[in-house]
């Protein structure tokens, strides 16, 4: 039997249909959904990455506010800036597009967004009540791919779930959101001994490690559930992919896998925000 591709180019096109038809009764309305990005300093990967998030609002009839702050902003002329948005109506959610100059205290600067405005899921409170079952807005990788796990209908109750990688972005909420589906989770990092035998064992693997092809084809199980959420230059991800049809039941190809999921479940979480605030 050939594996299940999750395509998560085909599934967030499927989302943009039903968002672009939610941001129209809003609009009806008279509210606009609509997504403050906020980039601070001139890193060109960052720039891109805040058009992509800005031009997917613009296709699905949301709007979006870009704040660009300079190089040399200090944590107090962010803070401030993240307090006026937390305190604009017409503002549903929150981006500050990581990372930030070195100068600059990000943990505080993201803790500063209001939890009701925190639609990437970057805050501590977020994380605390995602991971204890309570309401909130996930971290939009790792929500990311719990959506396309369950649109597939793949089932991880009981499975051995093995994550590697423990950002606070997406190892870390990636792990507790296998968890709370009753995954049985182990998390690897760059210190984990033996992690070639602990991918061994994995029912499902999540690569969230940074490193191009760093999980080896034959580290694989056979019947595994692959999820790659890296994204490479040489167009190539966390994981070696090659003849993983042949090994995996299901996985991600890059790109088309994971990456596309992403900024969909940004700006669905801006709507959801919206929703809220017309309720
Ligand atoms: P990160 O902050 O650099 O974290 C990498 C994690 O991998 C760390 O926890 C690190 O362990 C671990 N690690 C590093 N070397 C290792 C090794 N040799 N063995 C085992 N673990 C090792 O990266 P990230 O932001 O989580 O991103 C991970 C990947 O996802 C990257 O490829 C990135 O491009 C991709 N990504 C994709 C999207 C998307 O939208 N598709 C979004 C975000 C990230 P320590 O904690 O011990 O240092």
């Amino acid at each position: 039997m050939s594996a299940i591709i999750l395509d998560g180019k085909e599934l967030s096109k499927i989302s943009e249909e039903s968002i672009k038809e939610r941001v129209s009764k809003l609009s009806e309305k008279g509210i606009k959904p609509t997504l403050a990005t906020v980039l601070v300093g001139n890193d060109p990967a960052s720039e891109t990455y805040v058009k992509m998030k800005r031009n997917t609002c613009a296709r699905v009839g949301m709007e979006s506010i870009a704040v660009e702050l300079s190089e040399t902003t200090s944590t107090e002329e962010l803070l401030k800036t993240i307090h006026n948005l937390n305190d604009d109506k017409n503002v549903h959610g929150i981006l500050l597009q990581h990372p930030v100059p070195s100068q600059i205290d990000e943990r505080l600067c993201f803790d500063a967004i209001d939890i009701s405005k925190d639609v990437d899921g970057v805050t501590c409170l977020g994380f605390g009540n995602m991971s204890m079952g309570i309401d909130a807005y996930g971290s939009c990788t790792p929500a990311g791919i719990i959506r396309l796990i369950e649109h597939y209908q793949i089932d991880v109750q009981g499975l051995n779930a093995v994550v590697v990688g423990r950002s606070p972005i997406l190892g870390k909420p990636m792990s507790m959101m296998l968890l709370n589906l009753n995954a049985t989770v182990t998390i690897c990092h760059s210190r984990t001994q033996n992690i070639e035998n602990i991918i061994k064992n994995a029912d499902l693997i999540v690569g969230a490690v940074g490193i191009p092809r760093f999980i080896k084809t034959d580290w694989i199980k056979k019947g595994a559930v692959v999820i790659d959420a890296g994204y490479h230059p040489e167009q190539c991800g966390d994981i070696d992919l090659n003849n993983i049809e042949e090994i995996a039941s299901a996985y991600t190809p890059v790109p088309g896998g994971v990456g596309p999921m992403t900024i969909n479940t940004l700006i669905l979480q801006t709507l959801q925000s919206a929703e809220k605030d017309n309720i």
